[in-house]
């Protein structure tokens, strides 16, 4: 963060700084971090305590002095120098505002935002690599891309920072709205439009229209970076006076990609045609659908003014995505783990299918597995989508698909005699430590809620 003294934060925020004793006649400099959990504050850090349902933050204000934080942002005194407001979470993002502005109206800051049904954290990976590879560039981690991650991310810009990447997630209409408000973007990319927390929003239009909000938020120099080959998104195109542009694996799309293939591990390569030349990219990341986020974040790059060469360098360099996402191991005994337990939905178990059963099409891989769990927030048509994705898996001829736990049991009604059934994870472990072994690729995947990761881990 920029370093802000403690007297202007409270300006910022509309708060009162109350110290006990009171600060002495050096002003108290905040230079960041900016944290919520007291593990994390650091030398110079502002820790901001929130009142929640389980715990009092304001009781972690000794561990976070001991950790180094110079200050506390917080709804009522403590023993470090406090900016004390009514609200701590609106004052964190006004705060992140601020400093987003004041680095704005420094330096050369571009903001880039990412929506989408699913493949927002892996484009964003992708991208804040890519830009990384060109100037400072701060990024979201991991997925925390919602009204407090975003403002933590945000906070996290320095007066060099020449490149912010927002992952932004929507549950509900105005959602985005209220985070660009904040933050306004430079240059706004959705993915797709799918089933992703459909049960929430009732409808796939409700959210395209939630997904929409990113691009109103632009200005006219703008720039909004839309999938051609999803209705709905590309449809977003009249949302905004700004510049289009948009990507795809057809024709049509300003940023393509042409002639993909898959190697062994389902790496792929392809060529992104783009409006300034074809550049070659081999990817160290699985699975076609990376292909489609790896345009999505060129045609953001070069948006930002990087050049093809520079974004297919920096993307072959790219060697893992954040955790759970599409990870990919070769253990000892021939075995290969494809590791996606981070979340699931009908596209993404399709994708994640798709990618194992090319490994699959490899002759020194015996067998393909695929251990499921439970896709949460599908609403109604939960049973309809989980026997699609069993069916799916049959029909893309996976050897074996082991189910886990009751709420999953549509996919083994899909995948008919190709399905075992679990109980639960335990059972799920057992299983797969006795049947799996050499020569046999195996996919765990299901919502967050479900742990498959846990089951993974026993197997590496
Ligand atoms: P979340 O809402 O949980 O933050 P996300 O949008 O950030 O999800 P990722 O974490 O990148 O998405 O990916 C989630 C899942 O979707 C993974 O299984 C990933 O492999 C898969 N996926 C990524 N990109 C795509 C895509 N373009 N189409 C379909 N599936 C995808
Ligand atoms: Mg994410």
């Amino acid at each position: 963060m920029i370093a802000l003294t403690l007297a202007r934060i409270a300006e910022v925020v509309g708060g009162e700084v109350v110290a006990d004793p009171p600060v002495a006649s050096e002003p108290v400099t905040v230079t960041g971090p900016v944290v919520i959990d007291s593990r994390e504050a650091r030398p110079g850090g502002l820790f901001v305590a929130f009142v929640g349902e389980r715990t009092d933050g304001h009781e972690h204000v000794p561990q976070a002095a001991e950790a180094g934080a110079v200050a506390v942002l917080g709804s009522r005194p403590t023993t470090l120098p406090t900016v004390v407001v009514a609200d701590p979470q609106q004052a964190l993002q006004r705060l992140a505002a601020h400093v987003v502005a004041e680095v704005r109206r420094a330096g050369r800051l571009t903001v880039l935002a990412i929506t989408g049904s699913q493949g927002k954290t892996s484009t964003k990976d992708l991208l804040g690599a890519v830009l990384e590879h060109a100037a400072p560039t701060v990024a979201t981690r991991g997925s925390f891309n919602n009204e407090l991650g975003m403002p933590l991310t945000a906070l996290r810009t320095e007066a060099d920072t020449r490149f912010l990447v927002l992952e932004l997630g929507a549950r509900g209409r105005g959602h985005i709205a209220e985070l660009t408000d904040l933050v306004r973007p430079d240059i706004s990319v959705v993915l797709n439009v799918g089933q992703a927390h459909l049960g929430e929003f009732g409808s796939q239009d409700a959210i395209a229209e939630a997904k929409g909000e990113l691009v109103q938020a632009l200005t006219a120099t703008g720039t909004a970076v839309l999938n051609h080959g999803d209705e709905r998104v590309a449809a977003m195109a009249r949302l905004t006076d700004g510049s289009v542009v948009t990507f795809g694996d057809g024709a049509g799309a300003d940023v393509r990609v042409e002639d993909l293939t898959l190697d062994r591990l389902g790496r792929p390569s392809f060529v992104l045609a783009t409006p300034q030349g074809s550049v070659p990219v081999a990817l160290q990341v699985v699975g076609s659908h990376q292909a489609l986020n790896a345009a999505a974040a060129c045609a953001a790059a070069l948006a930002a003014g990087l050049d093809p060469a520079q974004v297919a360098q920096a993307l072959d360099e790219v060697t893992t995505l954040s955790q759970w996402r599409m990870e990919l191991r070769e253990l000892d005994r021939g075995v290969i783990v494809l590791n996606d337990s981070y979340n699931a939905n009908p596209e993404s178990m399709r994708a994640a299918l798709d990618a194992l059963a090319s490994i699959g099409a490899d002759p020194g891989v015996r067998r393909t597995v695929a251990v499921l769990g439970e896709m949460r927030e599908l609403g109604d048509s939960g049973h309809e989508e989980h026997e699609g994705v069993g069916s799916y898996a049959a029909a893309l001829g996976v050897d074996l698909v082991v189910v886990v736990g009751d709420a999953a049991h549509g996919i083994r009604d899909g995948a008919g005699e190709r399905a075992v059934a679990v109980a639960d994870n335990v059972e799920a472990v057992a299983w797969v430590q006795e049947h799996i072994g050499d020569g046999d690729a195996v996919l765990f995947k299901a919502s967050r809620g479900a742990r498959l990761d846990e089951v993974a881990a026993a197997l590496q």
